[in-house]
């Protein structure tokens, strides 16, 4: 078909429309140097730099391709992709760390001086180690109090040294305190320090589904050396392998591999392994081996500073008043204490008001009357009717700008409300793919920090649910 200069705009409009759709360690990661490279016989044959890159594409997004194509006017019946060096002259960005060649064969050291890259196969491998790690949290942004100094001093001196000290550092406690927040300060500290480091963070719920994959697609020797090969790995949520013996029984062996070359790997879960029930014995023993740490929700004082704090990253002073209450009101949860400061905020902004003692009491009570039950359904139906779109579209394929914004935004609350998990949230808005979940809820919950409309939008949509 079409010459080469229209193969390049298309697949130009294609890759803008996945990037919109995928995150960006995703899009970078997997898309970024890729090329059309033939469309013809209902057959599009993607360029792709390497044999991992190939795998995961054709893994996880040869739908989305598909999907893409066809909305740009190419129906396809197959996406093939397809090694090639047209897709490899970019260089490896900031994003993407390029493993180390394990031995400088001819064809390497060749393929270095020329600039180009290798004879393809398991020595060109490109991750971006990056992946799953968030640059907002950090140590710098993370308040330290009594409740958590002792997790906070531990992280620390992870960083100092990692894989010496406190091997595996598990730490436990309920949900929103802050546990993510610094498991991911400890990740982004040691990527910082050592770009080349394979720094992993992942959470459990995403490590199993990988694992499922892998299994159904007879890939689960990629799966174990890609994980076996980590420096430092951080499993976030672990109580949710409960349950899974076949995933137990990899992850003992992931475990025993990095722990013996002395890799750093970071635990946490909302209970002591202790008390997770069904966790097979040896994995319970092996959780338990390092250092353990119960964090607690932050007391008073420090609630105060986080409100604080928080309010700073949006530019706003609040009133002592203000912060006060709202530590006061919401004692149990940091997530929900942002949440409702993150509410009045948007509320303010929209209406043009200063935060005020009475504006924040009366959305906090607001809050107060949210109904017990409040479903799935209702959050879907009531995204849709904010954007006026039917509600067969929010659930169904289309994939207009129109319509994948809120879609992905009523799984950005559904997650926030219902604390859904990722599987459940794609199958609520019949998706299939649950990683299509995860990047919506991450691009939403990172774009509606910059974008006042979004977050308008969102409260909008919350507080309809709740009065
Ligand atoms: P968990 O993983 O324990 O459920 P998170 O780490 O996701 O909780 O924390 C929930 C929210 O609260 C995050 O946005 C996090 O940044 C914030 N948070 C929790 N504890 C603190 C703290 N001590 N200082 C600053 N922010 C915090
Ligand atoms: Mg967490």
């Amino acid at each position: 078909m079409g010459t080469s200069t229209q193969q390049d705009s298309l697949w130009q409009a294609v890759l803008g429309e996945i990037e919109l759709s995928v995150s960006r360690g995703n899009y970078v990661t997997w898309f970024k140097n890729t090329c059309l490279l033939k469309q013809a016989d209902d057959i599009a044959v993607i360029g792709v730099p390497n044999i991992f890159i190939k795998q995961q594409l054709e893994l996880k997004y040869g739908d989305l391709v598909a999907k893409v194509l066809q909305k740009n006017g190419i129906a396809v019946r197959e996406v093939r992709f397809k090694i090639s060096s047209q897709a490899s002259t970019s260089r490896p960005t900031d994003d993407v760390v390029v493993l180390d060649q394990p031995s400088p064969s001819k064809s390497t050291v060749l393929a270095k001086e020329t600039g180009q890259s290798a004879k393809p196969g398991a020595n060109s491998l490109a991750h971006s180690y990056r992946q799953g790690l968030n640059e907002r949290y950090t140590f710098d942004n993370f308040v330290v109090g009594g409740s958590n100094e002792l997790a906070f001093a531990a992280c620390q001196a992870i960083v100092g040294q990692p894989g010496t000290k406190y091997n595996p550092l598990f730490l436990y406690g309920g949900v929103g305190i802050g546990k993510t927040h610094l498991l991911q300060a400890v990740g982004n500290t040691l990527a910082a320090r050592n770009p080349k480091a394979k720094v992993l963070y992942i959470s459990t719920e995403q490590f199993v589904q990988e694992f499922v994959d892998a299994l159904r697609f007879r890939k689960t020797a990629d799966f174990a050396s890609y994980y076996r090969t980590a420096d430092v790995l951080i499993i976030d949520d672990v109580q949710f392998i409960a349950g899974k013996d076949k995933m137990q029984e990899e992850f003992f062996h992931t475990f025993n591999a990095l722990h013996q070359a002395n890799k750093q790997i970071i635990i946490s879960s909302d209970k002591p392994p202790k008390d997770i029930p069904t966790l097979e014995d040896r994995l319970r023993s092996r959780f338990a081996g390092g250092m353990s740490i119960d964090m607690q929700i932050p007391d008073y004082e420090t609630r105060c500073a986080i409100v604080q704090t928080k309010a700073q990253d949006h530019e706003i002073v609040l009133g002592q008043d203000i912060v006060e209450y709202l530590a006061q009101n919401i004692q149990t949860n940091i997530r929900e204490l942002e949440g409702a400061l993150n509410q009045l905020l948007a509320f303010c902004e929209m209406r043009g008001l200063d935060p005020t003692l009475a504006v924040a009491s009366s959305l906090l009570s607001a809050n107060k009357t949210r109904p017990k039950h409040l479903s799935a359904k209702q959050i879907i139906e009531r995204t849709a009717k904010h954007f006026q779109i039917p509600v067969e579209d929010i659930v169904g394929p289309k994939r207009d700008k129109d319509i994948v914004v809120p879609r992905q935004i009523a799984m950005y609350i559904l997650r926030n409300e219902l604390n859904l998990s990722f599987p459940k949230i794609a199958k609520e808005l019949g998706r299939k793919d649950h990683t299509t979940a995860i990047h919506s809820v991450e691009k939403i919950e990172k774009e509606s920090k910059l974008d006042p409309n979004l977050r308008m939008a969102i409260s909008e949509i919350k507080e309809h649910l709740y009065v």
